[in-house]
């Protein structure tokens, strides 16, 4: 089933996004996914009394303020990425799809201390509609795709996979 995260993967790496489709899931070994989750919980713990945990179609929303129908996502980037966008733009998609009207979402940023409001656009539904095709394309295709090294790759979890030939 398709998820939020090859989503935000294919606004991020389509190497990435194809290892993770194809049960390649590196993810729990990650530091920085750990220190993220640590993040999340450790800023945010009276959450739980406020928002509820929201899993429906394949996303799921760890914080979701269901009288004001606003996603609220924890983020433990120090920089505001378009994959972060993208992956709640989805969950509004979902959260569209099933009835629920004009649902908002803020993605906030602790290290930053910044927060992000990200609001349902015209054109959002076909842009969200393509980017789903062109998942499905990339994941079912034969060849993972080639490696593409860039400044991300440092931070990712595949990165020991990706350069295990590297010097
Ligand atoms: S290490 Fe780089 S190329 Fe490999 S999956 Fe991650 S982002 Fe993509």
């Amino acid at each position: 089933m398709l998820t939020a995260t090859h989503i935000a993967y294919l606004h991020t790496c389509h190497r990435k996004l194809w290892l993770f489709a194809n049960g390649i899931q590196m993810e729990h070994t990650s530091q920085l996914v750990s220190e993220g989750k640590l993040i999340g919980e450790s800023s945010y713990s009276d959450r739980a009394t406020k928002y509820t945990e929201l899993a429906l179609d394949g996303i799921k929303i760890d914080y979701y303020d269901a009288k004001n129908r606003i996603v609220h996502e924890v983020k433990k980037s120090n920089k505001v990425e378009y994959a972060h966008i993208a992956q709640v733009k989805y969950y509004l998609y979902i959260l569209r799809k099933n009835g629920i009207e004009d649902p908002q979402a803020i993605i906030e940023y602790p290290k930053l201390r910044q927060k992000e409001s990200v609001l349902w656009e015209q054109g959002d539904q076909e842009k969200i509609e393509n980017w789903i095709k062109e998942v499905q394309d990339l994941i079912t295709r034969a060849e993972c795709p080639a490696l593409d090294k860039k400044p991300i790759c440092k931070s990712c979890s595949y990165f020991d996979f990706c350069y295990i030939h590297e010097v």
